[in-house]
């Protein structure tokens, strides 16, 4: 029978995985082997995917992939039998006497730490080198190599933060990347984060890594979880067998920590008790299959030095793309991969099953051996408070509610609370702005500080508690675990639209900021629909565009603000999704991505890494002020001030804007501004913009903030208003047409153009870097402005008619 084929509570054994490549592979690294036990647990709200648990863990599969697993049902409860121990062979002898060897030219300890996805290595990293980087529950957060230092025990570390990934294979960008890092730099000491409470997984990418012969620590991270379920684990006597010294630390705290960088000082300096050389062994069969190409390996001189032969050997006869391309170019390059097919041919002959499978079937025989002489399962079941809530949220009625109400709350706290702290800081704005007014002789300098800086950048830092409370919504879903079963609940409507539910997780973190969510999309295997999921990127309203929406939904519609958000915010979704489909209709051609996806357990972010998070995007947004925005502010405000001003006139600078300004009759006095916003108008018309709507669209392609702050610079300089806010300000009327430049159908169509056309030029950087090709952000930029005008016009005309 196949897997899908079960209900909920129905319990079964692997037979086989069918099917081929690196799905299959993939299932097969996730504990999928023969002889293993699987629960099904429940099936997502469209029926589709369906979460498993295998080892302890959860793991989601859509229907049509969990058909490619062959198991049979079991009724009793029995256990597979594990292989013990003897399956451990111990080379090399002990270290020597524990003691430091002092030589200050060693003194520098290059570590990465490697692990799998979500097991505390950001965390760990934070903590050790004083960084903030970005955590979160679910897999794919950190993409990149992060790098710190740091001191420690009289020794300068060096230490990397590397993306999470579940083998070593060269299946996903991960693996790769990880894997070329330890090929290329070579540190010192590998620090393998293993979560505590899933040992048996975690410790499939140990044995790789032990195949590889480093220097190695292992962290037993989250070791306070695995204290509360009552499970013991005599950590010592598994490093021991092992050959790796294993050190409890609980990364979220700091705890451990400190033992472990001294855990990372003596194996360094090679006076470890534990260390020692280990084979994981694979079984006679396959042993003497390694053997002989291992000693084939040895022989020639020529084999690249950086991973042991017995790795590559192994990687060889599992027939790794990467690792026999790596070897291509040694002499005796053709004799090893036809002793290879040999092997392979003679293996499976014998085995009766293929190879790959066989080794990782072997390895976790290894594993399960360790772990029955060192582990004992407490009586507590850590994982029924995560059932409990899952049931709710990934709940066939409650599913999708939960996440629409989980989203409006979100741009509720977003908006109302935020409305608080707003109007303090306007009001300190505007106090500001008083003063200046009374107190700075007229002239050139105070028009530029009144109305350039403090108009601008005023007019945007307002904004920036609304901001606050965005990210430390988002970062309370990701840290939380949600985020994951946002993922699993959204991926059968994800895959009508030719995207996994994996695409998801970018495009809600689109809403903080789109060049995060882009880099985000490499965790996607697949090319296509990573593509995808970075074009469509930008159509999530990323939290720069906020305050124009503050601005305008406040203004115009302030009773049913959270509606008005979420609204746009679904507007922008639709279009994302009408884009992904076309792409995929009339660009890419399909093709199917596995949907393997771990959902971790619920775990209680910390109050500290939320308000720490969501600290560091307010400096980030502080320095923008600083910044870009400044610079920005400033220019449309000399662009608006002159050549008008150049020469002295018989009225002040405020009469002229106040009263002629918009008239037509004088084009001699506009400003420069004036001139390329009536140049550009004539286009934007009949979506209803005004000119000066116009210029603060085109002002907020270098960011998008500077929309706000555009117009916060040109409606200013009219001693009638002034004094009002921005919202007053905008809609006053108009002396030169005789009605206000904003009204609601202008106002509407203003919000989705702002919502939908092109991209900050961060993010076309960041869509060019992702997709490899300039074309891609030449696409976005146009494509994105046609549909915003699209739909801006149609918005416009409808609106008009009520
Ligand atoms: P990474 O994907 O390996 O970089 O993992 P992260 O550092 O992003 O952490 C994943 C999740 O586990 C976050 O929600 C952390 O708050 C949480 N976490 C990390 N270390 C610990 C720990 O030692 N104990 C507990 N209970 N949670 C932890
Ligand atoms: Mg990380």
């Amino acid at each position: 029978m196949r897997l899908n084929e079960f209900k909920t509570g129905d319990k079964v054994k692997v037979v086989k995985i069918l099917g081929h490549g690196a799905f299959r592979k993939r299932l097969i690294e996730m504990g999928f082997v023969r002889g293993r036990e699987v629960e099904v647990l429940l099936h997502a709200p469209l029926r589709d995917p369906i979460k498993y648990s295998i080892m302890g863990y959860e793991v989601s599969l859509r229907s049509s992939e969990a058909h490619l697993i062959e198991v049979t049902p079991i009724h009793d409860n029995t256990t597979y039998s594990t292989k013990s121990s003897e399956s451990i062979v111990a080379s090399d002898t002990d270290c020597a006497e524990h003691q430091h060897v002092y030589d200050s030219s060693r003194h520098t300890i290059n570590i990465a730490l490697i692990g799998n996805p979500n097991c505390g290595k950001t965390s760990l990293f934070n903590i050790a080198s004083g960084a903030h980087e970005h955590v979160g529950n679910y897999s794919g957060v950190t993409v990149d190599a992060k790098k710190g230092t740091f001191k420690y025990g009289g020794y300068t570390f060096n230490i990397v933060d590397l993306p999470g990934t579940y083998s070593l294979d060269s299946y996903s960008p991960e693996e790769l990347y990880v894997r070329r890092y330890l090929k290329t730099e070579t540190p010192d000491v590998i620090v393998n984060v293993v979560v505590a409470s899933n040992l048996e997984r975690n410790l499939y990418l140990t044995s790789e890594l032990i195949d590889m012969d480093r220097s190695m620590v292992i962290a037993l991270n989250m070791y306070d979880e695995m204290e509360r379920t009552g499970d013991h684990l005599d950590y010592n006597l598994l490093g021991e067998m092992i050959g790796v010294p294993i050190v409890p630390t609980v990364s979220r705290t700091g705890e451990g920590v400190n033992n472990l960088f001294d855990t990372i000082i003596d194996v360094y300096e090679d006076c470890h008790r534990a260390v020692r050389h280990v084979h994981v062994n694979l079984g006679r069969d396959i042993e003497s299959s390694v053997t002989v190409l291992k000693d084939m390996l040895k022989s020639d001189k020529h084999i690249p030095a950086h991973f042991s032969p017995r790795y590559i050997a192994i990687k060889l006869l599992e027939h790794d793309s990467e690792v026999e391309h790596m070897i291509k170019e040694c002499p005796t390059a053709a004799d090893i991969i036809g002793a290879r097919d040999a092997e392979v041919k003679r293996l499976e002959n014998i085995l009766d099953e293929d190879v790959t499978a066989a080794i990782a079937s072997e390895k976790y025989g290894f594993i399960a051996g360790a772990l029955a002489e060192t582990l004992t399962k407490g009586e507590t079941d850590t994982n029924s408070n995560t059932r409990i809530i899952d049931s709710f949220v990934t709940n066939k009625l409650f599913g999708f509610p939960i996440f629409l109400l989980i989203m409006f709350a979100t741009f509720w706290a977003t908006f109302e609370i935020g409305s608080y702290p707003m109007e303090w800081i306007e009001q300190l704005v505007s106090w500001l702005s008083d003063v200046v007014q009374k107190f700075m002789p007229d002239g050139m300098l105070k028009d530029l500080i009144a109305d350039g800086i403090i108009g601008g950048v005023g007019g945007v830092i307002v904004f920036l508690p609304n901001i606050l409370i965005l990210y430390f919504c988002i970062s309370f879903m990701e840290d939380s675990g949600y985020m994951a079963r946002a993922a699993f609940i959204m991926d059968k409507l994800m895959h009508r639209i030719g995207l996994h539910g994996k695409s998801f997780i970018p495009l809600i973190m689109g809403f903080g900021c789109n060049v995060p969510a882009i880099m985000a999309c490499r965790s996607i295997e697949s090319r296509s629909s990573r593509i995808i999921t970075v074009l469509i990127n930008p159509f999530m309203s990323c939290s720069a565009r906020l305050p124009i929406y503050v601005l305008l939904i406040g203004t115009f519609f302030p009773r049913h603000s959270s509606i008005a958000f979420l609204t746009l915010y679904i507007i922008g979704i639709i279009v994302a999704m009408l884009t992904a489909k076309l792409l995929r209709k009339f660009y890419f051609k399909a093709d199917e991505t596995p949907f393997v996806m771990e959902l971790p357990p619920y775990r209680i972010p910390t109050l500290k890494a939320s308000l720490r998070h969501m600290w560091s995007k307010g400096a980030q947004y502080l320095k923008k002020m600083g910044g870009v925005i400044l610079v920005a502010s400033i220019v449309v405000w000399a662009l608006n001030y002159f050549p008008r001003h150049d020469k002295p006139s018989g009225t002040t600078a405020n009469e002229v804007v106040a009263g002629t300004s918009d008239s037509d009759i004088n084009p001699a006095t506009d400003s420069y501004l004036q001139m390329i916003g009536k140049a550009v108008n004539p286009v934007m018309e009949p979506i209803g913009f005004h000119w000066r709507a116009t210029v603060a669209a085109v002002a907020g392609i270098p960011a998008k903030e500077i929309v706000v702050s555009t117009l916060g610079v040109l409606y200013t300089g009219n001693e009638d208003i002034d004094n009002t806010s921005l919202s007053g300000r905008i809609t006053a009327l108009n002396p030169a047409t005789g009605q206000p430049d904003f009204t609601m159908p202008s106002a509407i169509s203003f919000l989705i153009f702002i919502l939908l056309y092109c991209p900050c030029i961060a993010t076309i950087v960041a869509i060019v870097k992702e997709t490899g090709d300039w074309r891609y952000g030449a696409f976005s930029i146009v494509y994105n402005t046609l549909v915003a005008w699209i739909f801006a016009f149609a918005a416009y005309r409808l609106a008009l008619l009520f």
